[in-house]
């Protein structure tokens, strides 16, 4: 982190555009039978199999989304292709192609969009799916970075937002809030580091909750899992806003109440001590953090057996009717409304 690598630099404008989109996504292999045609022509073709497809689309601008002082572009590419995938399996599709659209300022040497795609190859290899395609244009400030993703799943298989019962059980994948502590934490040494550019920051017991906010990665492992368990979930979302946004979110859809139980949140050990070194409650932070990319997924009582003692998985709750309302039970079994207050209101707190 911090490095000020001297690094060689060609510029963009050595190149031209078709020069950079070829030099930049020459290394790129087609994965899916589905891909057609990829880059190269007017438009890429994907062959859905007589499946049913999904699109996700997402917006990533410099200074908003991300901070390229603490964030390594091979990371943003990375995470600019896992925040849509993630949107993918959260609709228990499988994730098939990705589009790359960039805006880049010519503060930008060609290195850093080597690197930026580096990262989005990384992705690409490891959870199989193709780059078919993008737009490639120059900005006057900053990066931005759009990405599209395709999936695609048979229509039976396919889970949305609206279908939790009166009943049900809310399961979540993982645990939360660690990467908004790990933003936290790189923010606080921003600021050292702009006091003294010499210190040496120690980030190893902060390596977990680090690694989830620059390395995130989406659940298609969960996918999978659910499918081998045979396990369909009765509606589901990803975690990206905060559990609280995304169970309001479930619950309105389905049009249902929840009882969530402070206790059964699943949190890391890492997080717990550094909200504790923060002086900040870690159950607000799960449930308004955000940028976990973990699967939230309600399920029918019976299929309670199967997902049971999974590490993966914990029930973290359940549905109730909708005149119930959405409650939180806390460790002190009382009961309080779940409210949506999300990234901007933990921001205002500090
Ligand atoms: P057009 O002028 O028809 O929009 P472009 O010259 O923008 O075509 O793109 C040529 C090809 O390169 C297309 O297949 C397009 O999808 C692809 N492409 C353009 N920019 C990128 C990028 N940043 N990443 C991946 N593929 C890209
Ligand atoms: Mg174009």
């Amino acid at each position: 982190m911090f490095d000020n690598k001297d690094q060689s630099r060609t510029s963009l404008s050595d190149l031209g555009e078709f020069g950079l989109i070829n030099h930049l996504t020459q290394n790129f292999t087609i994965r899916q039978n589905s891909t057609v045609k990829g880059i190269g022509d007017d438009a890429a073709i994907v062959n859905t199999e007589g499946k049913q497809l999904v699109v996700t689309t997402d917006l990533l601008v410099e200074g908003v989304h991300f901070d390229l002082s603490f964030m390594p572009l091979k990371h943003l590419g990375y995470k600019a292709v896992m925040v849509n995938l993630s949107d993918v399996y959260a609709m228990n599709a499988e994730a098939t192609q990705i589009t790359v659209s960039i805006a880049v300022s010519n503060r930008f040497p060609l290195e850093a969009l080597e690197e930026l795609y580096a990262g989005i190859e990384l992705a690409c290899s490891i959870y199989n799916v193709d780059l078919i395609g993008g737009d490639t244009t120059s900005s006057t400030k900053g990066l931005l970075i759009s990405v599209t993703a395709l999936g695609t799943a048979e229509p039976e298989a396919l889970v949305k937002r609206d279908g939790a019962k009166d009943g049900d059980l809310l399961v979540v994948s993982g645990d939360l809030g660690a990467s908004y502590m790990g933003l936290q934490v790189l923010e606080r040494e921003k600021q050292v580091y702009k006091v003294n550019p010499n210190a040496q920051p120690d980030l190893e017991p902060y390596s977990y909750i680090i690694e989830r906010q620059l390395k995130p990665e989406a659940r298609k492992d969960i996918v999978e899992l659910l499918k081998k368990m045979e396990v369909k979930p009765t509606s589901m979302i990803d975690i990206s806003d905060g559990l609280s946004s995304e169970i309001i979110h479930l619950c309105k859809s389905s049009k249902t109440g929840v009882r969530l139980y402070e206790d059964k949140i699943p949190l890391d050990p890492q997080l717990i001590n550094v909200c504790e070194e923060f002086e900040i409650d870690s159950t607000t932070v799960a449930l308004s953090g955000g940028e976990d990319y973990e699967l939230l997924f309600t399920i029918n009582q019976d299929d309670y057996e199967k997902v049971k003692g999974n590490p993966h998985l914990t029930v973290i709750g359940h549905i109730t009717p909708e005149s119930d309302g959405m409650n939180l039970i806390t460790r002190a079994n009382t009961s309080i409304p779940i409210v949506a207050r999300g990234w901007n209101a933990l921001q205002d707190e500090e």
